[in-house]
């Protein structure tokens, strides 16, 4: 319950929060919204001597749309993905995954930049983000690279963000009008990380599937594409054996942990389920 003492930095701009950043290094954490790195804290698994809060930097904030993308700051909290009307009409994948996390009160302060660069295989948007073709824009003191979700999360806990790195915000381009979506989430309860679940877009043409994408979350150290279950229906009808095939595919990409949730072989059929669900009603959904 107790954190270890630390100093509070509260910068005004993003140049502000790079500069501490580089003045105290492996000393010091980013905050965000502070529900995954407040807990470590009190459990003291973290304990840097200095906060960083990015709450004040505007240039971390807001939701818009440019030339086809959609540029969402990485200080954006779940709860203003889930308001905002702009998401709900061109990328409703990302509002109804969002739904599914947490709580309430963790949604008024969680961030979707927080969430991403935590690096959890258990947290929600790593899996939104490749089914949705995402990259994430990511800013050092040298300047800004843009990297593809796809990619990005290398291990438990482990993303490509260097430790002098600031996500600034997320891109993405905005679904094909037509495409069917879907996120689906086991869980034991409401505000418990997934046993397994599974993000799908998917887009029909001519009556075979055009494209897709399937991402899985918490069946292994970090989330995972499902490349060979995507081969299993591109350029096929949307049938019973395709959609099986997909499925069985699924789970041969799982790793899943043993824990309280389940042990291995139920997390796999769940992560098959799961992917079940979620490409029958990510096409029932699409335009076809
Ligand atoms: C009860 C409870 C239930 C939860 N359930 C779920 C769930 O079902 N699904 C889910 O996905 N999550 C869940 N979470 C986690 C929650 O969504 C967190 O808010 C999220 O994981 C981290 O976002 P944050 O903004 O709180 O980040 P913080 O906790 O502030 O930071 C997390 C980490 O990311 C780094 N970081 C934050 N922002 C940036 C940035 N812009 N650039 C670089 N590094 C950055 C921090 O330094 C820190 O290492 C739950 C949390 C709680 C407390």
């Amino acid at each position: 319950m107790i954190p270890r003492p630390f100093e509070y930095h509260t910068p005004q701009s993003l140049p502000e929060a790079l500069a501490l950043l580089g003045a105290h290094g492996d000393a010091a954490k980013l905050l965000a919204g502070g529900h995954s790195l407040l807990p470590m804290m009190k459990l003291r698994f973290a304990q840097p001597e200095h906060l960083i809060d990015l709450g004040k930097l505007a240039e971390l904030q807001g939701i818009k749309e440019d030339n086809g993308t959609l540029w969402i700051g990485a200080m954006t909290t779940e709860n203003q993905l889930i308001w905002s009307s702009l998401l709900q009409e061109k990328c409703p994948l990302l509002v109804e995954g969002a739904r599914q996390i947490a709580d309430p009160q963790v949604r008024y302060r969680g961030t979707l930049g927080g969430d991403i660069s935590h690096g959890d295989p258990g947290n929600d948007h790593p899996a939104l983000m490749i089914a949705l073709d995402a990259s994430f824009v990511l800013q050092g003191a040298q300047g800004e690279r843009i990297v593809p979700a796809d990619g990005f999360f290398i291990g438990t806990y482990a993303t490509l963000l260097e430790p002098l790195e600031i996500m600034t915000a997320v891109r993405i381009p905005i679904p094909a009008a037509g495409t069917g979506y879907c996120y689906a989430k086991l869980k034991r309860k409401t505000g418990d990380f997934a046993t397994a679940a599974s993000a799908v877009t998917l887009r029909m043409r001519d009556g075979r599937v055009d494209d897709l994408r399937i991402a899985l979350t918490n069946v292994g150290d970090t989330v995972i594409r499902a490349t060979d279950a995507e081969d299993a229906l591109r350029g096929e009808p949307f049938d019973a054996v395709h959609a099986d095939e997909a499925v069985r595919r699924a789970m041969a990409a799982c790793n899943p942990i043993p824990d309280l949730r389940g042990d291995e072989d139920y997390k796999r059929a769940m992560a098959g389920e799961m992917t079940r669900r979620a490409l029958h009603t990510a096409y029932e959904r699409s335009a076809h």
